[in-house]
């Protein structure tokens, strides 16, 4: 058998839902005055702070035009999820030569390990943290796209020379 609803409980259920649309109001009404945490993203962007670590990046050297990868594999043996590929070989002056490099962005942890283990300062964690792609092909960041990625850089500056032991303990040197 239904049960019958008397007119007090209308009354209570018009008294909640009032209330409940009062809260409601309420929480707007004092958020319009509360400071904004959300931006009209991608109109609007966060100022990144200092030491963010985005995608790693290959800069290159403004004087030489090129970057500093000596091709050791440093980077590559230290990376957590080996994600970084490296071609080299021994050029005929001794030295390697990169064939490539090449970073899947898809793996990456943003650690930056790879940076602190590179003996050149080869790579430097850049401020990149839009990577969505449509294909994992795109989240392969070849050695020219990190070059971009990176941009220029001041050179390495030159060790200052030594000077001589002598002029240090005050002799003269002839
Ligand atoms: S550690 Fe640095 S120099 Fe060595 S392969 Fe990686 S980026 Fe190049
Ligand atoms: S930041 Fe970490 S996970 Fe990404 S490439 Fe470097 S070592 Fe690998």
């Amino acid at each position: 058998m239904n049960k019958r609803i008397g007119p007090s409980e209308y009354l209570r259920e018009g008294v909640y839902i009032a209330v409940s649309i009062a809260k409601g109001h309420w929480v707007t009404l004092i958020n319009l005055f509360r400071p904004k945490v959300t931006l009209q993203y991608p109109e609007v962007r966060w100022e990144l702070p200092e030491g963010y670590r985005g995608l790693p990046s290959l800069p290159v050297d403004i004087d030489s035009g090129e970057d500093r990868c000596i091709g050791c594999g440093a980077c590559a043996r230290v990376c957590p999820t080996q994600l970084i590929a490296i071609e080299s070989r021994m050029g005929e002056d001794k030295k390697r030569v990169v064939d490539s490099f090449t970073i899947n962005a898809g793996l990456c942890m943003f650690c930056g390990l790879c940076a602190d283990a590179c003996p050149t300062d080869a790579i430097v964690m850049s401020d990149h943290y839009e990577l969505a792609a449509f294909t994992r092909e795109d989240m392969m960041y070849d050695r020219v796209k990190l070059n971009e990625l990176g941009g220029n850089r001041e050179p390495k500056p030159k060790p200052e020379p030594k000077e001589p032991i002598a002029a240090k303990t005050g002799e003269e040197v002839s």
